[in-house]
């Protein structure tokens, strides 16, 4: 059996780490920002009927410009969208991707603001294009003027903003995204994976797009629609932008059973929606628990709670873990991220982490 080191690999992929959260069963698993809720039986005949409907047309290719499941998403969106500004694929990685094989390449540039979401250098390295941080503030908030300053600095051909900002549940205030896009000479693309689960829902860059023809807004079904399973991701832009998109996605990407699940899924977006809600009171009470147990919780706009005050989040982590309770370490020191989940799920991570809290030391 051959091992890496003998495969004539790119170069620059050479000593590269794949994308590897663990995947581990155990009872209560808060680690991957997935919605906490099964799908509501309701809208799982709904799906399972319009799967059924689809699978007997599966000898044909499908739809391959999507376009009934474009109309249900710009009627999901608002906004005065239609379906020419709609794009989608498996997931929203692949909708990003799409966007760096557009508009990154090799001797191309992708501009964000780190600590952010952990798929981005990996994007950009798989189109062959360099990937440029710059640091947010200590708190992860990000201002106008260290966007544009970095913009300046960079001459980036595109900027990724993730707004609510992945792993630290930041948000973004619209004019950050306004002053980038004054600023920038490239696309701007703001990552709203998690823009259900925001206090203001409608603060949202969808407001942007008439003013700004680089504008990408992207979002998924994995978070607010509980759809992870299934892989739907999308974004609005420009028309034009769309027809960019179409150069470089495979024919048929979206398969015919993808495409009939998500439809039906957005047909009950009300009832998922309110899942959401719930998921928002199990975020806010996450907050205000950690701080009263003396941790040093970040706001968070997100479906997940990035908290410090940690001696050593290592222990604490695999304490955790021995309890049933998977949450993450992503990197920043002395924080761990958890996902919000079901009410009981909530309890037991709270309990769990009652353990390692600064109020609890000796
Ligand atoms: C979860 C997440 C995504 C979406 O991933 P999918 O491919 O749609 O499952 C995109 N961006 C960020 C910041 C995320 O956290």
């Amino acid at each position: 059996m051959a091992s890496l080191d003998d495969l004539p690999l790119r170069d620059d992929l050479v000593g590269r780490v794949p994308y590897g959260a663990p995947q581990l069963d155990v009872p209560v698993r808060l680690n991957v920002n997935e919605n906490a809720f099964p799908i509501a039986d309701v809208v799982i005949a709904d799906v399972v009927a319009s799967v059924r409907e689809a699978i007997a047309g599966v000898h044909r290719y499908p739809d391959r410009e999507f376009t009934e499941l474009r109309e249900a998403f710009a009627g999901y969106l608002g906004h005065g969208l239609t379906a020419e500004s709609i794009w989608a694929a498996n997931g929203s990685n692949e909708v990003l991707q799409h966007v760096l094989q557009a508009f990154g390449g090799p001797g191309r540039s992708l501009l964000s603001f780190a600590p952010t979401y952990s798929m981005y250098p990996l994007l950009a390295q798989g189109v062959g294009a360099t990937y440029v941080a710059e640091p947010r503030a200590d708190d992860f908030t990000l201002d106008a003027a260290t966007v544009v300053a970095a913009i300046e600095r960079h001459d980036p051909d595109i900027v990724f903003l993730c707004a609510p900002n992945n792993p630290t549940g930041t948000a973004l205030s619209l004019d950050v995204i306004e002053a980038a896009c004054e600023a920038a000479r490239g696309m701007v693309l703001v990552d709203e994976a998690y823009a259900e689960f925001a206090h203001d829902r409608a603060q949202t860059a969808l407001a942007l797009l008439p003013r700004f023809e680089r504008l990408i807004v992207s979002r998924t079904m994995s978070k607010a629609f509980a759809y992870a399973g299934v892989r739907v991701g999308y974004l609005a832009a420009d028309p034009a932008v769309v027809d960019a998109l179409r150069l470089v996605r495979l024919p048929y990407h979206l398969s015919a059973l993808t495409q009939a699940a998500a439809l039906a899924a957005l047909r009950h977006a009300p009832t998922m929606l309110a899942r959401v809600d719930e998921l928002r009171v199990q975020r806010d009470r996450i907050v205000a628990e950690l701080a009263a147990m003396g941790f040093e919780p970040y706001a968070s706009d997100a479906n997940f709670v990035l908290f410090g005050g940690l001696a050593d989040p290592h222990a604490a982590f695999d304490g955790m873990l021995a309890d049933g309770v998977l949450i993450r370490d992503v990197g920043i020191p002395h924080t761990l991220r958890v996902t919000a989940g079901t009410p009981a799920e909530t309890d037991a991570f709270l309990a769990s982490v009652a353990r390692f809290a600064p109020s609890a030391r000796p």
